[in-house]
């Protein structure tokens, strides 16, 4: 029984892994089919400032992140977002503040006046119905949208919920599973009765501004103390060693066969596709942008005329660190559907409808796209695995799944190891 284990896949769950593992006393090799670590958290340097290419933040539920922060000595470096609200742009082309007290856009109470003001007086007054229904209405809806129209109505779920769901986990509230979109929110309609009060529950225990947070100096500072702490536990990080051939006891890796525990923390090759987007992100010189006039970004609702971005967000007012850095400046993030050539372009004239404000100078821009799968994607592996696939998408989810799968296969170890065992 060969005791090393190799880890397919750099990611931050590949990388949670073996830091545990090493830790606990395994050999651990990471095989990293590109020529960086860390996946879906990256760097990018525009206008001479190192941001978040991708992931910017992280759930704080469960704690989870916060507690591998400070084991990384990077307690203090947890930063929420500034906490002024988003807002909506709406499919008429005008805006408004998105409504404070929901989640998802769901709203807790659907009577409050920016409800109302958001989605309409009719769509409000059927939104109430929910109060009168019996909590079995929707509670086997198998998507958020289904469970949230026969609840509340089309009008929250197009006017609301489906630009959050939009912008926030890139998908539709329609094929957006509920636990996905919310763990809690079936079990809370059932105890609450109704789904506003479910909502309010969740509010009540997660208070705004507590629900995520960065990392002062971005994200992808995490990918860096994470191969710092590999590196010094002993763990072989090898980049441009991309697995093949993969099995539960061996793997082929630039043509040489090695043998050991395999867990796989990458996508099989043929898993589901997933959807792809493109993010551009923008510097600017833009002094109508100072006041942050839409907060920390814009949701867009699907048909909004002359935009094709879905989300914007005012990274410079989200997030203290960066405006700290970019004096005089704003950085600007905008995502789209699809692969977008002319991103860079589109985004500078979807950042002035937006924000209603005029775009002086792009200082500096890049664009990229990434590829997005939806959680549970490639759950089912004959080997052990960690990642996105069997933990769900977002960091929260990927590293408390990668820290309790460690603590499963540390405990399974045979022996105190010694050494892994390559062969090929
Ligand atoms: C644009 C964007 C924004 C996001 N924003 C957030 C956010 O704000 N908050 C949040 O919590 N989550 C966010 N996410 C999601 C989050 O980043 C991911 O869920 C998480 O990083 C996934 O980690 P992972 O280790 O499972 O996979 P990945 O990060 O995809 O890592 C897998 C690694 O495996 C490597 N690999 C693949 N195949 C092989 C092979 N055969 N051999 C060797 N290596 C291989 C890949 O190169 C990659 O480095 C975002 C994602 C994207 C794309």
């Amino acid at each position: 029984m060969p005791d090393g284990v190799l880890v397919v896949g750099g990611g931050v769950g590949g990388l949670v892994l073996a830091r545990r593992l090493a830790l606990a006393g395994r050999p651990v090799v990471v095989f990293e089919r590109s020529d960086r670590f860390g996946g879906q958290v990256a760097r990018q340097t525009v206008a001479g400032v190192d941001l978040d290419a991708a992931a910017e933040s992280f759930a704080m539920r469960g704690g989870t992140v916060a507690r591998l922060l400070t084991e990384l000595g990077m307690a203090e470096d947890i930063e929420t977002p500034l906490s002024t609200p988003a807002w909506l742009h709406r499919a008429d082309g005008s805006a408004v503040p998105l409504p404070a007290t929901g989640v998802l856009g769901i709203p807790g109470d659907p009577s409050a006046p920016d409800v109302v003001h958001a989605i309409g007086r009719r769509a409000a007054l059927r939104a109430r119905i929910d109060a009168l229904l019996p909590a079995r209405v929707g509670a086997d809806a198998s998507s958020l949208g289904e469970l949230v129209r026969r609840r509340m109505g089309r009008g929250v779920v197009d006017g609301l919920v489906a630009p959050v769901v939009r912008g926030v986990h890139s998908s539709d509230p329609h094929s957006l599973p509920v636990e996905t979109a919310s763990p809690r929110l079936r079990d809370e309609l059932h105890a609450t009765g109704s789904l506003a009060a479910a909502v309010q529950r969740i509010r009540a225990t997660a208070p705004a501004g507590s629900q995520v947070a960065g990392i002062r100096g971005g994200m992808f500072r995490l990918v860096d103390a994470l191969v710092a702490d590999c590196e010094r536990l002993g763990v072989r990080l090898e980049t441009g060693a991309e697995a093949a051939d993969i099995t539960s006891e061996s793997v082929t890796v630039n043509g040489r066969r090695v043998t050991g525990e395999v867990v796989r923390a990458a996508t099989p090759v043929d898993a589901p596709a997933g959807r792809r987007i493109t993010l551009a992100t923008l510097v600017v010189e833009a002094s109508g942008l100072d006041p942050a006039p839409r907060g920390t970004g814009v949701l867009v609702a699907a048909g909004a005329p002359g935009v094709s971005a879905r989300a914007l967000t005012h990274v410079s007012a989200k997030w203290a660190w960066v405006g700290e850095r970019l004096p005089g400046l704003h950085a600007l993030r905008l995502s789209y559907d699809g692969d977008v050539p002319d991103a860079i372009e589109r985004a500078t004239a979807d950042a002035a409808t937006l924000t209603g404000a005029r775009i002086d100078r792009v200082v500096d821009a890049t664009s990229a796209v990434w590829q997005r799968r939806p959680g549970g994607a490639w759950a089912d592996t004959p080997e052990p695995a960690v990642g996105e696939g069997p933990a769900g998408t977002g960091l929260a989810s990927v590293v408390a799944h990668a820290e309790r799968v460690a603590g499963r296969l540390s405990a399974d170890s045979p022996e105190p190891a010694s050494g892994g065992r390559m062969e090929g």
